[in-house]
């Protein structure tokens, strides 16, 4: 599943039973306000490092969702995406920040097509079910990663 990133290869993925909230309780406070980080938060991208929620580390869609973090981070620098990133949450709330858009159409758009790859070489093996539920959970509670 390819979304961008021009070294995949550098991507290091950590499961954890819990994504870490930040120590200092204003931000903290700053980051569950604007919808960055809570309980449900199922990842965390900082460049190439991807934290996953251990329930959610075979989500191709959040998998692919944090992928395209990558990416930004990337094309950007870590500095410049930081900066850019931010200004987007607090200009346009975290759902709507470009940056949220652009790796969410990507993500699902990856597991579309990898779907549709399965179904063309009639694998079973690979699907997207645990996206697609994802997805659901995502536009029901608003569970997504960042
Ligand atoms: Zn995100």
């Amino acid at each position: 599943m390819n979304v961008g990133a021009v070294h995949p290869e550098e991507v290091r993925v950590l499961s954890v039973p819990r994504i870490p909230l930040p120590a200092h309780p204003r931000v903290k406070q700053l980051a569950r306000q604007v919808g960055l980080l809570n309980a449900d938060t199922g990842g965390l991208t900082a460049g190439y490092g991807v934290i996953v929620r251990l329930d959610c580390a075979k989500n191709l869609r959040l998998l692919a969702h944090e992928s395209v973090h990558v990416a930004q981070y990337e094309r950007l620098g870590r500095e410049r995406f930081l900066q850019e990133y931010i200004q987007q949450i607090a200009g346009h709330g975290y759902l709507n920040a470009p940056f949220e858009q652009e790796a969410e159409a990507k993500a699902i758009k990856a597991c579309r097509d990898l779907s549709l790859a399965s179904i063309r070489s009639e694998s079973p093996k690979i699907h997207c079910n645990e996206g697609a539920r994802f997805m659901t959970m995502a536009s029901k509670n608003d569970k997504r990663g960042w």
